[in-house]
């Protein structure tokens, strides 16, 4: 069945900005004071704008917790998965909340998301959704590229836009021993590969890098990031595993990344020296990721750097568990059970006003690092990243 004979017509949201708000649900937002000119009233403020004055546009969705890989420094390798899924119509109700709300980007992620029956549906679905403004939404997905080679024509002919595929080594040997997946390697080259060909551009590639364990990988990845056309980036590990491996030597942190790759290449002009990067400007100001590439322009190399250099303030994220958990950082303590009202009869209206008041607390920063860090009790894998 369609998924949208699914939903009942009345929660689908196709009117105009702030349409629920119009219809009144009790929420005290600014109102425009009337106007005696004909000069336009001004907008109204975001309703997810947090209390931090940060406007959050980006929604990340993890739609199962079940995953292929064990990555060592990710998953224990004993726990399967620990939280339950909502059906894929379910999703899809949650996430038109949010953009009624004011997100504009989504990406699909887990677990892992490509493992779950009824993806492609979902992202056609999504691909049928608008923004306040009336644009599609940024469609995305975080996948580690097992099962990409051939869903990738299929999810994009659906109208996903691009993928970020997580690769922590370029040799085979290591990314399995990584992984703990015989031949995953080539399988996940083979799924980059078709992503490309179908056009899930521009293709990141996420690397993240702990010291001692696959930092020598890093050089591969500057001749991969060239070879293959992809943008190649580095994250620095966080304390989000399942085990407990995490401590500050153990992060391979940007500037010795930049070092590290700025030596890694010979410069074909200029013989016995090596091709430095060079920064790129940001494209946004919430972006993440600091961007470079190699002096003769070709390859891009992005390095995330939430730990070293922490980007808080210029956050505009939240995140939906696969049990429908509303997180407000990767970090928080407290979840905020979306579902649960969902399943106990919550209309939309109401449900709205509680994801508004949910992003009224969203912390200001996370606190790796300091005295008294407390990792939170779900993992990355079953956080969604
Ligand atoms: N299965 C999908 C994948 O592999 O991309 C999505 C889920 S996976 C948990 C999302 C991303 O989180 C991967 O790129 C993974 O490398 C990253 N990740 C896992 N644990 C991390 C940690 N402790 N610090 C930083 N990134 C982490």
């Amino acid at each position: 069945m369609m998924l949208s004979l699914l939903l009942c017509p009345r929660c689908r949201i196709r009117a105009g900005p702030f349409n629920w708000l119009q219809k009144g649900i009790g929420l005290k937002l600014p109102m425009a004071a009337p106007s005696l000119t004909a000069i336009p009233a001004p907008a109204l403020h975001p309703p997810l704008t947090d209390s931090h004055g940060r406007v959050i546009h980006d929604l990340r969705v993890s739609i199962t917790d079940r995953c292929n890989y064990k990555c060592v420094y990710c998953r224990t390798g004993e726990m399967g998965a620990q939280y339950p899924e909502l059906a894929i119509d379910e999703y899809l109700r949650l996430i038109e909340l949010f953009v009624s709300l004011g997100i504009t980007k989504v990406r699909l992620t887990g677990g892992e998301p490509l493992l779950r029956h009824g993806l492609v549906d979902l992202i056609r679905e999504l691909s049928r959704l608008r923004t306040l403004d009336g644009e599609p939404l940024d469609l995305a997905l975080t996948t580690n590229g097992h099962l990409l080679d051939s869903l990738a024509q299929p999810l994009k002919d659906a109208g996903l836009h691009r993928v970020t595929v997580s690769m922590d080594a370029v040799d085979a040997p290591t990314f399995e021993r990584i992984t703990r997946v015989e031949g995953s390697f080539s399988k996940v080259l083979a799924g980059v590969r078709a992503a490309r060909a179908a056009g899930l551009t521009p293709l990141k590639i996420n690397c993240v890098l702990l010291r001692g364990f696959n930092d020598d990988q890093i050089e591969g990845f500057a001749r991969f990031a060239r070879e293959e056309h992809v943008v190649v980036r580095f994250i620095e590990f966080m304390p989000l595993e399942e085990g407990r491996l995490w401590t500050p030597e153990i992060v391979v942190t940007l500037r010795e990344i930049v070092d590290r790759i700025g030596r890694a290449l010979p410069d074909p002009d200029r013989i016995g020296r090596t091709m430095p990067l060079v920064e790129l400007p940001p494209r946004e100001a919430s972006e993440t990721a600091r961007r470079y590439t190699f002096a003769d322009g070709v390859g891009e190399i992005g390095i995330i750097a939430p730990v070293s250099q922490a980007f808080c303030g210029a956050c505009s994220r939240v995140r939906l568990t696969s049990d429908g958990k509303i997180r407000t950082c990767l970090f928080s303590q407290v979840e905020h059970d979306l579902y649960g009202r969902l399943r106990s009869g919550a209309s939309n209206n109401e449900l709205r006003a509680y994801i508004v008041s949910t992003i009224q607390v969203k912390e200001a920063r996370h606190h790796i690092g300091e005295p008294g860090f407390l990792k939170p009790s779900r993992s990355m894998v079953h956080i969604g990243g």
